[in-house]
């Protein structure tokens, strides 16, 4: 299984994306502005995509997936997100106004997007490759996803502050090899992680403390202009889980 990179900033600004990551030629998970750098080619190759929530920097590029391609898709795309998510995407995205409802679109029976629930707990197996939704805590419904791909595995946990229902689930992934985590503020802004719902260096490392296993731990979703000041805090709360900053287009093959 290979796991590429596109996207995994906070926000925009020169080379920045936000959250996009590709699994092998089929399949995103999340569809940020790391989605624009697809091809057309790599573009129709898209068939699934997992959405952990609905904020646009996590979903704004579905707009363009959907149709950029959809003429050369022989079956719609597949998008897999929790029944919150898909109502809001269905009310705001897709609603005619914003966007043409492509749930229903260029026909309904052969429509360019399906939408398709899935819950916290709940797994979804592609071609031998397990992708599983896993709790997260943020502002809005939102999942982690957890992607299983036999000899490894790799949890991205999307936006979150601090969930202890997160940390448990990842204790009972025996192969947990990669995770990918949120720290978007710095320490000085615990209220507003509070509000928004993401995390601090020293909220993460309360999650990390229970964490019964080892693991590669990339640190994501950064604010612009602040990565390296956030960086040194994980580095200084976090020094024995040896984080490391990712960076676009790095790619994970397990
Ligand atoms: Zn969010
Ligand atoms: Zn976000």
């Amino acid at each position: 299984m290979r796991i590429t990179t596109l996207g995994c900033s906070g926000s925009i600004s020169g080379e920045l994306r936000t959250t996009c990551y590709q699994m092998d030629d089929d399949i995103l998970i999340d569809a940020g502005t790391g989605a624009g750098d697809l091809t057309l080619e790599q573009s129709v190759l898209i068939k699934v995509v997992f959405l952990t929530h609905a904020h646009l920097d996590h979903c704004a590029l579905l707009l363009m997936l959907s149709d950029a391609a959809g003429s050369f898709r022989v079956s719609p795309l597949m998008v897999y997100a929790l029944p919150q998510t898909i109502a809001t995407l269905k009310m705001h995205m897709f609603n005619n106004c914003l966007w043409p409802d492509y749930t229903v679109l260029p026909t309904a029976e052969n429509p360019y997007i399906r939408f398709c629930p899935v819950q916290a707990g709940e797994t979804v197996e592609l071609g031998g490759r397990r992708i599983t939704a896993l709790p997260a805590n943020h502002a809005i419904p939102c999942v982690a996803y957890l992607v299983d791909g036999g000899t490894g595995s790799l949890v991205y946990s999307a936006d979150t502050t601090f969930c202890a229902d997160f940390w448990q689930a990842l204790n009972h992934v025996d192969n947990l090899k990669y995770l990918l985590i949120e720290n978007t503020f710095r320490n000085n802004n615990v209220d507003g992680a509070a509000r928004a719902g993401h995390m601090t260096a020293n909220l993460l490392v309360q999650g990390l403390r229970l964490l019964h296993r080892q693991v590669e731990l990339f640190i994501v979703h950064m604010e612009a202009g602040y990565e390296q000041e956030t960086m040194r805090e994980v580095l200084l709360a976090a020094a024995e889980f040896r984080p490391q900053m990712l960076q676009r287009g790095h790619v994970f093959e397990f």
